[in-house]
């Protein structure tokens, strides 16, 4: 059973689509292939322009109004033009692509002027935002027709079950696994199916997301489902990078590819902020011992990086890889300290103050540290919810927000490369163990232009 991903960077044009369905063709099989896509290039975005733009419409000035359907026909037009490409005049599937987009562009349309609800932001983006994946499935899958490559379209909201937590919707396992293997592993059996990455759907029916860039996430959800039916469940995710590289080949030069990794590795990465992978996607993987591959999707006959179980043991005779050291940039980070107003101690129970208004207001702590007077965390540079950790906590303790920052992590450390990265940044906070270095800088690029 293969589970296959294609991101929006995969899907960005008409030549990209083509080369997606060489691939479902090349390396997928006839049945018993699942493939999940997102939307196409940065069109999710795009969704999110439009979104704001159709709610200053709302002012009802004429430049607004001719704003927002400026936003929808470039969205419209751009898909369009894929289509075009896609599907030449002698193609039998050309006028239905164009008819499904015209219908899909018009539902768009519709659910934004009298279906959203605006009060309920949140809930009215998930209606929105989920657009850019319905309209990639539907054009994929006509194509593969037109390709001979007999495919059935699937809604992934009525398998992926959430809570309706809008824009981070809570899967359900218990619940999407029963539907899964009773309705969907019936359609493999006959045909590759095709659906989309980040969404879910509630009790009622109406569409979540899964959080940004959760295609990836909802891969592994449904090789976790699917793993107690088949037994040799694997998911690739093709990329336009090689593989899981140690660093960013954009900031770094000469970086090395791993050829596997363990899953706690992998996991480690995505919660330093690697973004090969979104963070969510390794747990399920893990949980079912389902390996993943990460794959380049421009040469798709290279091995790619195969994250799987790797025992400790193994891991320390094996693959001197495992200690390539690992570079992990993660940019938009505050500092924010607390100091203890009299001259009392940074205590247990203060922490805990600290630390539930942290849970309270759902704010990731990425490195924390504590000092006789002080208790400083990293976290993600939020205004909205920084201001209302502030609110909360302003008069038990003095509190300061430093901004522009960014969060440096070297796993698998040595001098040299500590010496090499951090040479003129400056230090906001820093810690180390044997394993993990790691050390809030400024954001601002340093003279070598990193
Ligand atoms: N299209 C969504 C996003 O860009 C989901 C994904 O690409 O994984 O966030
Ligand atoms: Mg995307």
């Amino acid at each position: 059973m293969r589970i296959f991903k294609f991101g929006g960077a995969s899907v960005k044009d008409a030549d990209a689509v083509i080369n997606v369905a060489k691939i479902i063709k090349e390396y997928g099989t006839t049945t018993n292939t699942l493939v999940i896509v997102s939307a196409m290039g940065k069109t999710t975005n795009a969704l999110e322009t439009l979104l704001e733009k159709f709610l200053d419409k709302e002012n009802e000035t004429t430049a607004a109004v001719h704003n927002y359907l400026n936003t929808l026909d470039n969205l419209k037009n751009y898909h369009l033009e894929i289509i075009k490409n896609l599907f030449s005049e002698q193609k039998t599937q050309r006028n239905l692509a164009f008819t499904t987009l015209d219908y899909l562009f018009l539902q768009l349309q519709d659910t934004l002027e009298n279906k959203i609800n605006i009060q309920n932001y949140d809930e009215a983006y998930d209606q929105i935002i989920s657009f850019g994946e319905v309209i990639s499935t539907h054009i994929i899958s006509l194509y593969l027709n037109e390709e001979n490559i007999n495919n059935e379209w699937i809604d992934a909201k009525n398998f992926i079950k959430t809570d309706n937590t809008w824009r981070e919707g809570k899967v359900d396992l218990v619940w999407t696994e029963n539907l899964v293997l009773r309705e969907l592993v019936p359609v493999l059996a006959q045909k590759i199916v095709i659906t989309q990455g980040f969404l879910g759907g509630t009790l009622g029916n109406k569409t979540t997301t899964l959080g940004r860039e959760g295609s990836d996430f909802s891969a592994a959800i449904f090789a976790y489902c699917l793993n107690s039916q088949f037994v040799d469940v694997s998911v690739t995710i093709w990329k336009d990078v090689p593989g899981i590289l140690n660093a960013d080949p954009k900031i770094i030069k000469n970086t090395q590819m791993y050829d596997t990794l363990s899953y706690r590795e992998a996991a480690e990465m995505t919660f330093y902020g690697a973004n090969v992978i979104h963070p969510k996607t390794i747990k399920p993987l893990e949980n079912r011992q389902i390996p993943l591959y990460v794959k380049s999707f421009l040469n798709p006959e290279n091995a790619g990086t195969c994250i799987k179980n790797i025992d400790a043991q193994t891991a320390n005779n094996q693959d001197i890889s495992n200690k390539i050291p690992t570079i992990i940039f993660k940019p938009n980070q505050a500092l924010v300290s607390f100091a203890v107003k009299d001259l009392t101690f940074i205590t247990e129970e203060n922490l805990g103050l600290i630390l539930n208004a942290f849970t309270q207001f759902n704010i990731k702590i990425n490195l924390m540290q504590s000092t006789a007077v002080s208790f400083s965390v990293c976290t993600e540079n939020n205004a909205r919810k920084l201001s209302k950790l502030n609110d909360l906590l302003a008069n038990e303790f003095e509190i300061k927000v430093q901004e522009n920052l960014k969060l440096v992590t070297i796993l698998h450390h040595n001098a040299e490369i500590i010496h090499e990265i951090m040479e003129e940044k400056t230090i906001f906070l820093k810690q180390e163990t044997p394993q993990t270095y790691s050390a809030v800088v400024l954001e601002a690029p340093n003279p070598k232009g990193e």
